[in-house]
């Protein structure tokens, strides 16, 4: 292995953030790069010239995911590096772009330091991660998993009724071939993203090297009461379900700020009956979203919540029902490849932490399959989903280092 440490400029990474930043820019400020649409078609045209420069053999499958692949001297086997291309409705121009745009800089700086490498290296723009057009969340990564039913394209929709199918086809794909898009040649998966998250400004590290991706619990807590006149009906009579779910949720909230950080929760969806001013509210559901990166941790207090809430409802003469409505295990990251980032980061000189996940991203459909590595990079004021999103281009370059010598790690 050549002693050359492969090192990416601010400069690059600037330039790449900037050019892409501005595919899909809406007036306002915010991007818009939705699955299949104008913006993301010019986006990936992007990517791919970009790919095509660097010299590596460009192609897109039959998902929409653009590929960039530098062949190995030795193996078929295949180390992938990427994120997602897709946006949020009005995001920044980080979130998913900069793993691309770090394991093209990356890959770049590998070419000039080492050649051609043992084993293929790969770099992804995924189609799809946001579920911000379609609920077809990894769409990109799933289809390379081999992991999208045949109906899916028929059966799902856009807010305009238009069909995935139809906007495959209306992008050039073919959407009867997307068992075409599996993948059985990759052996690891590294995605650099940004974290999402204020950890890594407030405690002043350069990178941070992913644990797990949070497992999270959705439940549906339905409180039933008594609808009475608001004027009429004393305090110490009443059944009301408001009162009965602020308490659940307060109490919910204590449990979980006691427990600490990683675990989050959030009770965000409302729905309160008749909803009058002047009645005691009879019948109230609200939602619950629990997260932990621990499986034993997000259990036990999966327990403690349900135990709290049949103990106010109890004690306030109300009914309670609590469904599940979502259950997302948490996804750990390889831990010999937790190793190689750290080893990388030393390389480099650059200070990294192990941090979990709190979002969702497309390594966690990867880790079940592949061993597979996270590097957070710091977001200013823990921003994202929103066009404040923003890391500096000398903290972007670190990252793609980092990354460019785990690579090397990996393939060479
Ligand atoms: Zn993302």
């Amino acid at each position: 292995m050549p002693n050359s440490l492969p090192e990416v400029t601010a400069h690059r990474m600037d330039e790449l953030v900037t050019a892409l930043g501005e595919v899909g820019e809406q007036p306002g400020g915010g991007l818009i790069r939705f699955m299949y649409d104008d913006a993301w078609r010019t986006a990936g045209e992007l990517v791919a010239r970009w790919m095509g420069e660097a010299g590596l053999q460009v192609r897109t499958d039959a998902a929409g995911n653009v590929f960039g692949r530098l062949p190995g001297s030795e193996s078929q086997s295949t180390v992938l590096t990427g994120s997602h291309i897709d946006t949020v409705r009005l995001g920044g121009r980080y979130d998913g772009a900069l793993g691309i745009l770090t394991g093209l800089a990356a890959i770049e700086a590998l070419i000039r330091t080492c050649g051609r490498p043992r084993k293929s290296l790969e770099l992804v723009a995924l189609c799809e991660e946001e579920s911000s057009r379609f609920a077809a969340n990894f769409f990109g990564s799933r289809a390379m998993l081999g992991m999208i039913s045949a109906d899916e394209p028929e059966s799902l929709r856009d807010a305009d009724g238009v069909t995935l199918a139809s906007a495959m086809t209306r992008v050039g794909l073919d959407p009867t071939t997307i068992g075409s898009a599996r993948r059985n040649d990759v052996e690891a998966f590294v995605e650099l993203h940004i974290e999402q998250g204020r950890v890594l400004q407030d405690e002043g590290s350069q990178i941070g090297i992913v644990s797990a991706i949070t497992g999270l619990r959705w439940f549906d807590v339905a409180v039933s009461g008594r609808a009475d006149h608001a004027g009429a009906t004393p305090m110490n009579l009443r059944r009301d379900a408001m009162q009965g779910a602020a308490e659940m949720t307060q109490a919910v909230t204590t449990l979980v700020e006691a427990e600490g950080w990683p675990a989050v929760v959030t009770c965000g969806a409302w729905q309160v009956l008749p909803g009058g001013v002047n009645i005691v509210p009879e019948r109230v559901t609200f939602s619950i979203d629990l997260r932990h990166p621990q499986e034993s941790t997000l259990e036990r207090l999966a327990g403690l919540i349900r135990r709290e809430c049949v103990w106010i409802a109890t004690r306030r003469a109300l009914a309670v029902g609590i469904n599940d409505t979502k259950c997302v295990p948490p996804a750990p990251m390889d831990e010999s490849m937790q190793k190689l980032v750290k080893q990388a980061a030393e390389e480099h000189g650059v200070s990294a932490r192990p941090i979990p996940s709190g979002a969702g991203h497309d390594s966690q459909m990867w880790a079940p399959h592949v061993p597979t590595a996270m590097i957070f990079v710091p977001s200013v004021d823990g921003r994202s989903h929103c066009p404040e999103e923003y890391t500096s281009a000398e903290e972007c370059a670190m990252g793609a280092s980092v990354l460019a010598s785990t690579l090397r790690k990996l393939a060479y």
